[in-house]
């Protein structure tokens, strides 16, 4: 199914489920713009593929393999809000991969400044490149520009990077690769317990991941928070019509003992509406402290999709439950993964590791 076949109106009347077959083809995205596209099966093969790459850019022969697998491709990076991981992760995945990347990271050096809509941008950075990855604060908007190019002469695929607070898919998949490598001795995700904890009316972050975990089964979720930060309406009615066993909580220490993982979150006050809303929330009962480790189980896994304030000290990062330095590097083997898929070199690349990675 082909997105230019749809009017703007029609893709935004379908529910997030009936935009998957439009995203994906033969279950490789064409776009990488909600979490709804991945199933169980894709997340499945998607985290295989990661494990691939990053074994095969360990071995010199394998890293010059993958350099050349996408050279004759370039990659625009189009991040205008701020972004350190994210960025990074995305440039080092196209590196990995051979593509050369452009970037736009402030729209006051571009013809933006001068008055040009962000699809003209958009279509312009189509014109010099194969691929655009981006990242913006307008809820939605990269699905806006994917359903734009559809309807243009060189429809190339975006990759959302971070949507408003609503989506941040890339992250999500990486996320569940964390989890994924955390429990693979125990099970996989399936039947395990994850707590976020921290700012989840605003984290996109949190949205994305409990939309994808959605896929497993019995799973359970909690979500521990201030009232004024707790979890949205819309994921609170996903997980119910997907039969999600979840729970909603302001105890923070309650939570600990039971959760396989911590998933802690900074205050999102980039999007306060009023100055000092935030500083008005007291956050503090929902910070990891060290105290707090011996109350987890050995077993758990504490992420964060970074960056951190107060709600994890430093000290913590020398227990070896804490994963969100490696959840952080997980990412750039996710994105390699992502963008060999849209590119259809899968494939060459699982060959290559069966040929000459796999037993060495
Ligand atoms: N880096 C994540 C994001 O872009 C989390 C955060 O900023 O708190 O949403």
């Amino acid at each position: 199914m082909r997105l230019r076949s749809l009017s703007w109106e029609q893709y935004q009347e379908l529910d997030a489920e009936a935009k998957a077959p439009y995203l994906m083809d033969n279950g490789r995205p064409q776009h990488v713009l909600i979490p709804q596209q991945f199933r169980r099966a894709e997340l499945d093969n998607l985290c295989a593929l990661a494990t691939e790459i990053r074994r095969t850019a360990k071995i010199r022969a394998g890293a010059d393999f993958l350099g050349n697998v996408l050279s004759h491709k370039r990659a625009m990076l189009y991040f205008t809000q701020p972004s350190t991981r994210t960025f990074l992760s995305h440039q080092a995945a196209c590196l990995i991969l051979g593509l050369k990347t452009g970037e736009v990271r402030d729209t006051a050096t571009s013809s933006e400044i001068k008055g040009e809509s962000r699809e003209d941008s958009v279509r312009t950075f189509s014109s010099y490149f194969d691929l655009i990855i981006m990242r913006s604060k307008e809820r939605g908007l990269a699905e806006r520009m994917a359903w734009v190019l559809s309807q243009s002469e060189r429809p190339i695929p975006i990759i959302n990077a971070g949507s408003g607070h609503d989506q941040h898919p890339t992250q999500a998949v990486l996320d569940i690769y964390t989890l994924q490598r955390s429990f693979e001795t125990r099970g996989g995700i399936d039947g395990k317990r994850i707590v976020f904890v921290g700012d989840l009316a605003r984290g996109r972050t949190v949205r994305s991941l409990a939309t994808l975990l959605t896929n497993y089964k019995d799973v359970s979720i909690g979500f521990v928070a201030p009232d004024s930060f707790q979890i949205g309406p819309d994921i609170i009615e996903l997980l119910r019509s997907r039969g999600v066993r979840f729970d909603v909580s302001a105890d923070f220490e309650a939570a600990l003992p039971d959760a396989d993982a911590v998933y802690m979150t900074r205050v999102q006050d980039e999007w306060d509406t009023e100055t000092g809303q935030s500083a008005r929330v007291d956050v503090s009962k929902f910070h990891l402290r060290p105290d707090d480790l011996k109350r987890m189980k050995p077993t758990a896994v504490i992420m964060h999709p970074l960056p951190r304030r107060e709600e994890i000290p430093e000290s913590i990062d020398r227990d070896p439950r804490a994963m969100y330095w490696r959840q952080m590097r997980n990412g750039m083997w996710v994105r390699t993964a992502l963008i060999a898929q849209i590119f259809n070199v899968d494939e060459d690349i699982r060959s290559y590791f069966r040929q000459h990675v796999r037993g060495y």
